[in-house]
């Protein structure tokens, strides 16, 4: 029987625990991890001496992650050579390049997440991959694709600016090159710039400390690859932070430390992730031409509202819509309305956050920490997580969860750690406390590109992003920035925007390629009729100031007049796909001039 929820009481004690946790410095609560400059050494490649590059290309991409690999990998299929990628890390890889921490795996299901499977012909291993695959994956593509010989590593884009008269970029960077590239893309990525929490005496640590995007190997011991952390074995470890990355890395440093201390401000919701080995018998019936687009078409398709379809990827992803359109269905058609709609979505979810609850009951033998492991805020109000040994972590003797209850950790002496008003003495500080969401994105790339009449990127996005589908932006002739904003934003599978913005690159780049032109730009037309279309959509869920504060809502703070311009296309990710799709076909480009 099915057990009847006070829905009352569920949002009241929603309100209660959001009440908690609200704070009036919001984002500025944080500081970089570059402020600390000994914690942001690259851990994992020597920096190689050479000379500053002072020549020109036809294609430089900024950022050597996903989007820089897809992109690069369609100009080259499109008959483009010289494409060339500068990268911060000392490889290919991005967000993978960095995180190397014990766990980490991709959250969306590899036969989707994964890019350019079907181009390479690798099958993922598992439903959902671990790093290292994904990273040896960036490899692949970035040989296969020659990728490697024009790549700059370990190299930061300092500025960026348009040459009118000679119609190229100029690209500077922290080596010292100073080269020219007829086009330019962008591909930085969200979640890039490593924050901590601002807390005092942050640097009076004297023990060891990192970031999860810094895992040190040669003070843990263990490999990416899951070798035992030994050197953990007598030391006391603290894990700040319970967001995507502590639920992947808990579990590992769990097994290995002396005692560890995991310091929770507000817990994540954790549902079954039901990992397993992909099989290769199986693989082989679905791994026919054009699969890998099939897919993609499909977890849109799913995670749309509609006509129920066979569901290939069949996680908790696709459960989220599959529940909710299961709610409306019950409703007569009759009474199906915008607000019978979001009562539906509200009936879902409080369901399924329920079943999250009493999971954390069924597994976590301790009364009072499973009770303080519960989230009790709507599901998409921070990034849903799934593991299926997080919660079983705290039934490790040497393992304490250390709840704040909304408040967070006070302070770090030379010693520890202070919560609740205790020390906990430790060796080791681990933060797990996530990236900068909420600043303008020129101010997380580092660099503020400078287009037609020197007017820079920030100052023609000073009320908000302006784009022409997410991608080109007026003023700034021949660039392309690869990311989902004020396109299909499809948060669930964030490669998915990345493939479908290459293959409009490519397809626009060898269209002023094979015509001999030098320039491809937007219309101020065309951009301010794709900015109005995005706002005129109603908004999402994500961002409410109902939520629990966390970056999906602008840190409680809710979405702000500037910021709704990041939002996707108002008729959700099928729509921009379908739209981008004709938009391609047709061969017209409208709203984009050659010239
Ligand atoms: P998050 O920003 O999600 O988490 C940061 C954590 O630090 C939160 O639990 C936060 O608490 C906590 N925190 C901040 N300040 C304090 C404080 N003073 N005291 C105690 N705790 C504090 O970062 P993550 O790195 O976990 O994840 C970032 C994103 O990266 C994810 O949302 C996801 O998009 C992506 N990711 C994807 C993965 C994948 O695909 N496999 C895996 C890991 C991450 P509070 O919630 O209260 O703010």
């Amino acid at each position: 029987m099915t057990k009847v929820l006070d829905k009352d009481a569920i949002r009241e004690k929603y309100r209660i625990e959001r009440e908690k946790r609200v704070r009036e410095d919001g984002n500025d609560q944080y500081r970089r991890l570059s402020e600390l400059q000994d914690l942001v050494v690259d851990p994992y490649t020597p920096v190689k001496e050479r000379a500053p590059v002072t020549d020109h290309v036809t294609f430089a991409f900024i950022g050597g992650g996903f989007a820089g690999l897809v992109t690069g990998a369609r100009l080259k299929q499109a008959g483009i050579d010289d494409v060339r990628i500068i990268e911060k890390g000392g490889d290919f890889g991005g967000t993978w390049y960095w995180n190397r921490y014990p766990g980490a795996q991709c959250d969306t299901a590899s036969m989707i997440y994964m890019p350019l499977l079907e181009e390479t012909g690798h099958m993922p291993t598992e439903k959902y991959a671990h790093a290292p695959e994904i990273r040896e994956h960036c490899a692949r593509i970035g040989r296969q694709f020659d990728l490697y010989d024009n790549a700059l590593f370990h190299t930061g884009v300092t500025a960026l600016s348009w040459d009118d008269t000679k119609k190229v970029w100029l690209i500077e960077t922290t080596r010292g090159d100073a080269f020219t590239a007829k086009y330019v893309g962008m591909g930085t990525g969200p979640l890039h710039i490593a924050k901590l929490p601002g807390l005092p005496g942050l640097e009076s640590f004297k023990g060891k400390a990192f970031h999860t995007s810094f895992w040190d190997y040669s003070y843990t011991g263990g490999t990416p690859e899951g070798a035992p952390m030994e050197n953990l074995a007598d030391k006391r470890v603290a894990i700040i932070g319970t967001g995507a990355t502590a639920v992947q890395c808990v579990p590992h440093v769990a097994k290995a430390a002396k005692e560890l201390y995991v310091f929770q401000r507000t817990p994540s919701s954790i549902d079954a992730r039901n990992n397993g080995p992909i099989d290769a018998d199986w693989f082989e019936t679905i791994a026919e031409p054009g699969w890998q687009q099939k897919w993609y078409d499909n977890f849109v398709e799913n995670q749309s509202q509609g006509l129920p379809q066979e569901d290939y990827v069949m996680d908790g992803w696709t459960e989220i819509s599959r529940r909710i359109r299961e709610k409306v269905m019950q409703l007569p058609m009759s009474e199906w309305n915008p607000e019978t709609m979001m009562a539906a979505f509200e009936d879902a979810d409080f369901e399924k956050m329920e079943e999250i609850r009493s999971r954390v009951d069924s597994i976590v033998q301790d009364e009072e920490t499973a009770q303080n492991l519960k989230a009790w805020y709507r599901q998409l109000c921070k990034r849903p997580c799934f593991h299926d040994t997080y919660l079983q972590a705290y039934n490790e003797p040497g393992t304490e969860l250390v709840h704040t209850d909304g408040k967070g950790v006070e302070r770090i002496t030379e010693n520890g750690v202070v919560a609740n008003g205790k020390t906990y003495e430790v060796d080791c500080i681990i933060y797990a406390s996530g990236f900068e969401v909420g600043s303008d994105y020129t101010a997380r790339a580092g660099f503020d590109a400078v287009g037609r009449g020197g007017e820079k990127l920030s100052s023609h996005w000073d009320n908000g992003m302006r784009t022409l589908h997410g991608l080109h932006v007026n003023g700034f002739p021949n660039m392309f920035i690869v990311q989902p904003s004020q396109a299909a934003n499809l948060i669930s599978n964030v490669p998915h925007n990345i493939v479908d913005h290459a293959n409009t690159i490519s397809a626009v780049v060898a269209q002023a390629e094979s015509n001999g032109f030098s320039e491809v730009e937007p219309t101020k037309d065309a951009e301010d009729a794709w900015v109005d279309l995005v706002l005129s959509g109603a908004g999402m869920v994500i961002g409410s100031t109902e939520c629990t504060p966390g970056y999906y809502n602008n840190e409680g703070k809710g979405i702000t007049e500037k910021n709704r311009h990041g939002l996707g296309h108002p008729g959700g990710a099928r729509a921009y796909f379908a739209h981008i799709d004709a938009w391609r076909k047709s061969g017209e480009f409208k709203g984009l001039v050659f010239s």
